[in-house]
């Protein structure tokens, strides 16, 4: 069983994602213990104010250190591996997402505004992660990223984990593409050998597909219709 903890000032943006699919049926199968937490929850203000200016001035307002370190020691144990989502981290891919599927214990913690106090990426957190070279507004989209890719590689998760093996990026290509009825679709039709019904001919002609589209010598250039 997993437990992952999620520390959030916008606990509403999770409610939809997580009630759905495979992160919703990790948790009816035992395999995932989830908790969503409101940072203000943790906050020793009166008010339950989680953020404040910065020092030294400039715009924009910083996650305050108390309710992230307050937070986080409530649910942290020796086994945790306490993340922050950030566009400065290590670039998130599936190497990362197999990698944090095997941990028992995953706590995210998602900046907000400028971003936390210093004091927290020093002191707190063991290991930084981006989902991309953009700024998003928040962490919480980044955070169901990784949540979602880390969560369908439990094994029991998904029915047929071989499944996930052949999608994009397991190893080290790219998945073959797919069609589905109508064989023929205003006069374009669904390549030959998968109509075939030849076992043999269809491992062959998604293997040579699959070679192909080896990520590493992706055309990152898209043409439709091509
Ligand atoms: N001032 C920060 C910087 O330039 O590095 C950006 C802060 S961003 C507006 C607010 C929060 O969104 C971040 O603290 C982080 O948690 C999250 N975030 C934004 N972009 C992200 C990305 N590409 N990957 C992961 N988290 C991201």
């Amino acid at each position: 069983m997993m437990r992952v903890d999620i520390f959030t000032v916008a606990k509403e943006i999770f409610s939809g994602a997580i009630s759905k699919g495979n992160i919703k049926r990790a948790q009816e199968k035992g395999l995932l213990e989830l908790y969503v937490w409101d940072l203000r929850d943790f906050s020793p203000d009166p008010h339950r104010r989680v953020d404040d200016y910065p020092y030294g001035g400039g715009p924009g307002m910083i996650l305050k250190p108390e309710p992230i370190f307050y937070g986080v020691r409530k649910v942290l144990t020796p086994q945790s591996r306490i993340v922050l989502l950030s566009p400065q981290g290590r670039i998130f891919n599936q190497e990362i997402a197999k990698e944090l599927s095997t941990l028992p214990h995953i706590i995210l913690i998602c900046g907000h505004y400028k971003g936390v106090d210093e004091r927290v990426r020093d002191y707190l957190i063991q290991d930084e992660i981006s989902i991309g070279e953009y700024v998003l507004s928040g962490g919480e989209i980044p955070s169901l990223v990784v949540l979602d890719a880390v969560v369908r590689l439990i094994p029991g998760v998904i029915g047929d984990l071989e499944s996930a093996k052949g999608d994009s990026f397991y190893s080290d290509s790219l998945d073959a593409p797919y069609y589905t009825r109508p064989a023929d679709f205003e006069g374009i039709r669904v390549p030959d050998a998968l109509l075939s019904g030849n076992h043999e001919a269809i491992r062959k002609w998604r293997a040579e597909k699959r070679r192909k589209r080896r990520f590493y010598g992706r055309d990152t250039g898209f043409q439709c219709g091509r």
